[in-house]
């Protein structure tokens, strides 16, 4: 008999160490001055984690302000077109500003205001996490600071605009390439200058300890959520659950409270973009190496010197060089498979999902769906495979009808 579990324990797996490792991934490479922030930041979150009152908020929050719990959504017509197993779409689409990013968002900035920080800053790529962020900061009234690249804020001008509308401060960094990862540098110099008074929101399942712990235990209420739904639906979990891997953060939250069944495959699907060629994709388990950047030991896509490769994806939540470091683990431990998606396949997903259900997904949950295309007609009917749905992709629109070579003139 496969998967019999009925209750949800807590994982065996409990990790990071208390030098913020898992396995040999992770830690906490960063200079001195940093290393005086982050242990007050461990010290605060552990304490909030085990204090009754703050998880209450905390709750409260997902449910009136998020939207939790997100639907567990049957996708019946996507399921029989592909004529195979049968997919379900965890709806984090659904949820207040249209994406995870804003499950950890709330959770950091209810910490920022138990620790009395007044001060948020954030690094944002595409926008999504900026504007998760300038929401939650205009709710609780904590002054806010987006960094984000130049060219990143050209190519996203709506986004910028409603950080702006939320109150939020964006501000250009014109370093290097002029997007995230020069953004995340802005903000933790940010950091280091004002953290009596300043908390740094990172947007991500990335960087130095603690924080992919603390984001992972923010999104891991997308598996706490998942696995309850399917036990009532279904009376049984689900074979494999599949989800697009940037940083990192949707993926772990979907993963993490079925680590212990070892009948259900996980899957994170990595950004192949245009070819598995230097600068032409995101996949970090099909070409990266092991080093450190931003704070983190993990896999990173780098030429022979060590220099950090170009990326490149549809994309622009998947489009970055490292991968979160309890991916890292899991890879190598194999508990967890990571293929990945091309351009293409995306966008082909992202076009099916719209005529077979009505529903836009993101580009980057387009990755997983397109992972799930391929499986799903693969294996008998009585199979069940779990999407997360990590966006929806309205924000995308633009973009895919470029990339698809349609021109919109509005
Ligand atoms: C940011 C983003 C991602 C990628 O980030 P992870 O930390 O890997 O989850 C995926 N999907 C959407 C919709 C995003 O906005």
């Amino acid at each position: 008999m496969s998967n019999s579990a009925t209750t949800s324990s807590a994982p065996r797996f409990s990790l990071p160490d208390a030098s913020g490792h898992f396995g040999e991934f992770g830690g906490i490479y960063v200079p001195e001055t940093l290393m005086t922030p982050l242990a007050e930041l461990t010290k605060a979150y552990l304490s909030a984690k085990e204090d009754p009152e703050f998880q209450a908020e905390l709750a409260h929050l997902q449910k009136q302000y998020i939207g939790r719990p997100s639907i567990l959504y049957y996708a019946e017509g996507l399921t029989r077109h592909l004529g195979g197993a049968k997919i379900y779409l965890k709806r984090e689409d659904l949820l207040h500003t249209g994406a995870h990013k804003i499950n950890n968002a709330v959770g950091q900035a209810l910490l920022a205001r138990c620790m009395g920080k007044k001060r948020v800053i954030a690094e944002t790529g595409a926008g999504q996490h900026g504007v998760a962020t300038a929401s939650i900061c205009a709710k609780f009234g904590l002054e806010c600071v987006v960094y984000m690249g130049a060219t990143d804020m050209a190519r996203q001008a709506l986004n910028v605009y409603r950080m702006q509308l939320m109150g939020a401060e964006v501000r250009a960094v014109n370093a290097g390439q002029k997007t995230l990862k020069e953004a995340v540098n802005e903000a933790m110099r940010d950091w280091v200058t004002n953290v009596r008074n300043t908390h740094y929101i990172l947007g991500t399942a990335y960087g130095a300890h603690p924080f992919p712990m603390m984001v992972r235990d923010f999104q891991r209420v997308i598996s706490k959520e998942s696995r309850e739904q399917m036990l009532q639906e279904e009376k049984r979990l689900p074979d494999y659950v599949i989800a697009c891997v940037g940083g990192g953060s949707n993926a772990i939250g979907s993963f993490f409270e079925y680590l212990d069944d070892p009948n259900v495959t996980l899957i994170g699907v990595e950004a192949g973009g245009r070819a598995i060629a230097p600068g032409e994709h995101a996949a970090r388990f099909s070409g990266g190496k092991l080093g450190v950047l931003q704070g983190c030991m993990t896999y990173i896509l780098q030429d022979k010197e060590g220099q950090i490769e170009g990326t490149h994806s549809v994309s622009a939540g998947l489009d970055y060089a490292a991968v979160g470091p309890e991916h890292a683990y899991y890879w190598k431990k194999g508990r967890i498979q990571y293929g990945h998606a091309n351009d293409m396949e995306a966008l082909d997903a992202f076009k099916l999902l719209c005529r077979t259900e009505g529903i836009l997904p993101a580009l980057e949950s387009s990755h997983a769906l397109a992972h799930a295309i391929k499986l799903a007609p693969t294996l008998p009917t009585d199979k069940i495979l779990l999407v997360n749905l990590s966006g929806r992709g309205d924000k995308d629109v633009w973009h895919a009808a470029k990339a698809m070579g349609t021109t919109l003139t509005i």
